[in-house]
């Protein structure tokens, strides 16, 4: 079959590669859809340290053509998003159903072969059902830039109807969050972006304000202004700058989530400011296969706008291109049967 395959710092390349034979647990699926996250990206960058010969890409959706011979309750011709990465199924967490929390993970495209290919086998219990009226582009994309934002907002924030909302980093999580804080009652959301497409999008997501930081002296102060007492911060970009930023926005009692990746180490106020009005950090990683359902289960109801959310689709063949070019501010999704 053919795959994109990463070989080395800045060089990904299609390639012909062995197709891969389901294990007795697991679903050999036809993938129809591939979204290309950032940290695809910085896979490709050659950032993360992932080994040549990998095939990136962890957001998936396919079509079940095999089944493995201890597999049951799927069928062949059902479609399917993936879980993004392969969980042992059995630690603790796994048990308790945070299997984002897993001991033994391997994320897809990074530790395990992932979906930009024309076909790939996951475990079984990797898999949600994705209903007939969702396209295989959007099913992709919920299982990341969809329920990342939603398990950190939600879940991890606690996010209430009526809060202020600063979403910093507008890019495929961030556009989602703000849509999914004005889902949940949000009664102000401000995101804050130095890409101009980023904040257009992010006003026709729903927010009620953006901010450009880098046109700004002093962008802490010009974002108290906009936002007038954040009470929930997500950080959606992974550097210490942007941290140190959410954190400054929060009024007494706020809390700042952390969804971007990266190596900085981000400071805290003065403890006197940060102990004083009970600020809190907290990281947020990935989902749950459960809140992936209720993802497809909002945009199956109308209740999430995704119309915005793919800007570009194109062929395995002209996919490794995509890499060398800058990123928009929604996804693009490879679509391996094109
Ligand atoms: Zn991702
Ligand atoms: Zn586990």
């Amino acid at each position: 079959m053919k795959a994109l395959v990463y070989q080395g710092p800045g060089e990904i390349s299609l390639e012909e590669v062995e197709n891969p034979s389901p294990a007795a647990d697991e679903v050999l699926l036809q993938v129809d859809a591939a979204g290309v996250c950032g940290t695809d990206r910085h896979i490709v960058a050659g950032e993360l340290g992932v080994r040549p010969g990998t095939v990136p890409g962890h957001e998936i959706a396919g079509t079940v053509v095999e089944l493995g011979s201890r597999v049951e309750g799927w069928q062949t011709g059902e479609r399917v998003a993936s879980f993004g990465q392969v969980t042992c199924g059995t630690c603790p967490a796994c048990i308790a159903g945070q299997s984002n929390r897993c001991r033994q993970p391997a994320v897809l495209g990074m530790a395990r072969q992932g979906g930009f290919a024309e076909q790939i086998a996951l475990p079984a219990r990797c898999l949600i059902r994705l209903p007939d009226t969702i396209p295989s582009s959007i099913g992709a994309i919920a299982s990341d830039a969809i329920a990342t934002p939603l398990h950190a907002l939600w879940t991890v924030g606690g996010l209430r109807a009526g809060e202020t909302v600063v979403v910093i980093g507008a890019g495929g999580l961030g556009l989602h969050a703000v849509g999914l804080a004005r889902l949940a009652g949000a009664a102000c959301v401000v995101a804050v972006d130095p890409f101009e497409p980023a904040r257009k999008a992010a006003l026709a997501a729903g927010a009620d304000a953006t901010l450009d930081p880098a046109s700004e002296d002093d962008p802490v102060r010009a974002l108290r202004r906009l936002a007038r007492g954040a009470t929930l911060a997500l950080e959606c970009v992974g550097r210490s700058d942007t941290v140190e930023l959410g954190l400054a926005a929060l009024s007494p009692g706020g809390r700042l989530v952390v969804v971007g990746v990266g190596s900085d180490r981000p400071q805290l106020p003065p403890l006197a400011r940060f102990i004083g009005t009970e600020l809190s950090v907290l990281g947020s990683f990935g989902s749950t296969p459960a809140e992936i359902a209720t993802v497809l289960d909002l945009i199956e109801r109308n209740h999430l706008d995704v119309s915005q959310s793919v800007q570009r689709e194109v062929s395995l063949d002209d996919a490794a291109a995509i890499f060398s070019e800058p990123s928009g501010p929604a996804r693009t999704v490879i679509l391996p049967r094109d």
